[in-house]
């Protein structure tokens, strides 16, 4: 959006209103798969004759065939070649084709932001190779971004009035393995430091750090995490709570080697928010495996699980596995986030009571809601906050819980 902007064409959110039409597509999982597909073909039955459609995101790498079949006049842009997107979408030639792997610094590219919170990638691709992941075939390996840029642009987001600095990557603990500044690693411990150090009121949110290469930076990590502008918020993806089955998922840990890093962070740092994502179904996981699953939800109690059903992604080693059954995926899926409703909405009864100071950041749901963060990333849904407290810091009284969020209303 931001190169487009920049050249001079104006975003419509209205599909009537544009010239062209611009699908970017996500197939992580079979089902977005399934949703581009559908989205896909629709605009192009409704559009189709009168403008141009462009479909960029993963599927273009990584499932070419499949755009040309359901839209074959439409324009395809890999995402390493995003840099190219004002070419596709002015040219008058439809069916342009532009993909291929190349180094992109993605960092550097003009970006469009909205509200007080900005996403900044830190690097793109990963160290693992799990075999269920699709993401390693369209996206390639690790490339972290120099730390110079980065603080450069965070610098200049602060100057602008952003609040929330959320660091992006597909592994941000692997950032910096393939840095090497004259024999000297630089690492993620290293980035935080330096972004840290930035003058102004804002707050630093590290993304998702898989726990294959954690251990080594975990001391340091610890360290800069005491820093009062980081969230204290941990997004560790555990999938399963079975060794047999990570060993299959190719993860490169154990569940005894997980814990130990959740027990560590909770020590060190009081209060922390532990989010994980837990894929069920997978190929290899009978029923005692799941019951292990199960058993470490319970003994570590995330904060926040995000729980998924095995989805076969083609090109994939899992795809090649012999499957789980459908229903049964569905039945665990459903046991699992019951478990964690019950830990979830216990954990956050905790906080009712607390008078809490609240960075609000984002509109939420329903209209004329606005949420904010606590310290640890929580998020507040501020029932008597207005537009214009966005980007501010608010005392809150937290009064109301779910499993999902807290509620509460301004205090002084
Ligand atoms: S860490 Fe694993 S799941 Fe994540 S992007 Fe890399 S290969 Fe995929």
């Amino acid at each position: 959006m931001g190169y487009l902007e920049e050249s001079g064409i104006t975003i419509s959110d209205d599909l009537d209103d544009a010239d062209v039409i611009v699908v970017n597509t996500c197939v992580v999982r079979k089902d977005s798969e399934e949703r581009m597909i559908r989205r896909i073909m629709e605009l192009r039955k409704i559009y189709g004759g009168s403008k141009k459609i462009v479909v960029a995101g993963c599927m273009v790498s990584s499932m070419p065939s499949t755009v040309k079949k359901i839209a074959p006049e439409s324009s395809m842009i890999s995402p390493q070649n995003i840099d190219k997107i004002v070419d596709v979408v002015s040219s008058p030639i439809s069916k342009e084709y532009i993909s291929g792997v190349k180094k992109i610094d993605k960092l550097t590219f003009p970006r469009l932001y909205r509200g007080v919170v900005a996403p900044v990638p830190i690097s793109e691709g990963c160290m693992s190779d799990c075999s269920f992941c699709i993401t390693k075939i369209s996206r390639s390996t690790l490339r972290s971004y120099h730390p110079r840029v980065i603080v450069e642009t965070i610098k200049d987001l602060v100057s602008r009035g952003f609040k929330e600095i959320e660091l992006t990557s597909q592994d941000s603990a692997v950032y910096g393995f393939d840095l090497n500044d004259h024999g000297y690693r630089f690492m993620l411990p290293d980035l935080l430091n330096r972004v840290l150090e930035i003058e102004g009121d804002f707050m630093v949110r590290v993304g998702m750090m898989n726990p294959q290469w954690l251990d080594k930076i975990i001391d340091d990590l610890i360290e800069v995490y005491r820093h009062p502008k980081l969230y204290k918020f941990l997004h560790i993806p555990v999938q399963s709570g079975d060794n047999k089955v990570l060993k299959i998922m190719k993860r490169g840990y154990t569940v005894e080697e997980f814990e130990q890093y959740i027990l560590e962070f909770r020590r060190k740092v009081p209060d922390i928010t532990i989010a994980t994502d837990i894929i069920v179904g997978h190929p290899g996981e009978d029923h005692h495996a799941f019951l292990n699953t199960l058993d470490m939800m319970a003994r570590i109690r995330f904060d926040r699980v995000h729980i998924a059903q095995y989805s076969m992604r083609p090109l994939t080693e899992a795809s090649r596995m012999p499957q789980v059954k459908e229903h049964i995926k569905k039945f665990r899926s459903k046991v699992a986030e019951l478990l964690q409703e019950i830990i979830g909405y216990e954990i956050n009864s905790s906080f009712i009571g607390r008078r809490a100071k609240v960075l609000m950041t984002e509109r939420g749901f329903r209209r004329h809601t606005y949420v904010g963060r606590l310290m640890n990333y929580r998020p507040v849904v501020v029932r008597d906050a207005l537009e214009n407290d966005l980007g501010k810091w608010l005392y809150v009284e937290i009064d109301e819980a779910t499993f999902f969020d807290l509620r509460g209303h301004r205090t002084v």
